[in-house]
């Protein structure tokens, strides 16, 4: 009998290891002796990168998305159809549509949402550009800004480890180029004692900042916002008043893997070699979604994707495990809007972070564009 493997999420990591498995796969799959299906929760695949440059006028939204089908391999069985429960005893699916599919081989890639709502008065009254409505919403604040206090407030834990910190980089610039910068004061805060969860970018971020003038606030974590006083409130009782508030909301992963009481808070238990869920042998998880204390990133997707691709078909034509997951993941870092850095590491070699310089920033403009190929297996 034909094996069945099943992806879950249509994102960065689903869609290479579903292309990657095709392509790998292609004579089993041609003699059907094993099928591949995708079931997402949209049509379309999003480039999330992307809504960072958006409220500053780099990017156009069309370029943030392309028809799922464009970007699968023809040999994916692809259909919109969230999945409601997984049953792992089972080796069962259920979908919205009340379907259940059962599989040999499940692959769970179903990424992290924003949580502005964990946090009282965040929904009502911070700016963001997590998500497209926020990114649209930011951009028009920026255009109406006339300067003032401009808070980047970190909340912990959410995806792409650098964005806050490239953020504040690129609002330093945007007001810098606005002829704002005399009339504003920009203020970082981070939840722990230092700038940043991995100690080199702190290290290294705290005299750039000192540089540039930017206020930096730790051990700062957000219990409520203000909309009245326009201010910050933390846990640890400080208050902060802000004319602009840009916050990264706290994050947790899909509704879906708490109701199907796979993990606290939708992170599922990863083991970090092997990307097994934790006790199972058929049951793959990637991305954003899994628990392990690395950082949460598209290239951390990608990466975790090309070891599972090679397991899997291994597994599955020739019965062994082919390699380790060692952790490794890299981030660019726009430090300007003509200037970028990067960050590159696994479990055993920590980031060092270079200059940053002209070559690198269009290294990262290139990679927005090679994307698209990227995730199909053609980079
Ligand atoms: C503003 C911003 C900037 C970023 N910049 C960078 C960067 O520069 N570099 C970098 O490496 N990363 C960056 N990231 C992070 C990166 O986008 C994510 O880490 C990455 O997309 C995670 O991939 P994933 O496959 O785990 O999840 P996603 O890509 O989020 O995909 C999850 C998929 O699961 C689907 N899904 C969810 N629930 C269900 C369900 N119940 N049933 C079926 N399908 C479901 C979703 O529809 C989606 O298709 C950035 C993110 C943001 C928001």
């Amino acid at each position: 009998m034909s094996k069945r493997i099943i992806i879950v999420g249509g994102g960065i990591g689903g869609t290479i290891v579903a292309n990657g498995l095709c392509n790998i796969l292609r004579s089993e799959i041609a003699r059907r002796e094993i099928s591949v299906s995708m079931l997402s929760a949209t049509d379309k695949h999003f480039y999330q990168p992307g809504l960072f440059y958006l409220p500053f006028g780099k990017f156009r939204e069309s370029d943030l998305y392309k028809n799922q089908k464009e970007v699968l391999d023809d040999r994916i069985d692809f259909k919109v159809d969230p999945v409601t429960k997984i049953d792992i005893q089972d080796n069962t699916i259920t979908t919205e549509s009340g379907n259940i599919h059962e599989y040999d081989y499940l692959i769970i890639a179903t990424g992290s949402r924003i949580r502005p709502d964990l946090i009282p008065g965040m929904k009502e009254s911070a700016h963001w550009f997590y998500d497209l409505d926020g990114a649209r919403r930011l951009r028009e604040a920026l255009e109406d800004f006339k300067g003032g206090r401009v808070v980047i407030n970190v909340n912990a834990p959410h995806k792409c480890p650098v964005a806050p910190v490239e953020v504040t980089f690129m609002m330093h610039s945007y007001l810098k180029k606005r002829g704002l910068l005399e009339k504003s004061e920009i203020t970082y805060t981070y939840p722990i004692g230092r700038l940043h969860g991995i100690e080199p970018v702190s290290n290294w971020l705290e005299p750039e900042f000192e540089s540039l003038g930017i206020r930096s606030e730790t051990f700062f974590n957000t219990k409520e916002i203000v909309p009245s006083k326009r201010s910050i409130e933390t846990e640890e009782g400080a208050s902060l008043p802000y004319e602009l508030l840009i916050t990264i909301p706290p994050h947790s992963g899909a509704q879906l893997i708490e109701d199907s009481n796979l993990g606290i808070g939708g992170w599922v238990p990863t083991d970090p070699q092997t990307l097994l869920l934790e006790g199972s042998n058929n049951v793959f998880v990637l991305g954003d979604t899994t628990n392990i204390p690395i950082s949460k990133a598209g290239s951390t997707a990608h990466f975790e994707a090309d070891v599972i691709i090679e397991n899997l078909s291994a597994l599955i034509t020739e019965g062994r495990w082919a390699k380790n997951y060692d952790g490794k993941v890299f981030c660019f870092i726009e430090t300007t809007d003509e200037r970028a850095t990067y960050i590159s590491f696994n479990y055993e070699n920590p980031p060092k972070v270079g200059a940053p310089n002209q070559m690198i920033h269009w290294a990262k403009i290139g990679y927005n564009r090679l994307y698209w190929l990227s995730i199909k297996g053609l980079l």
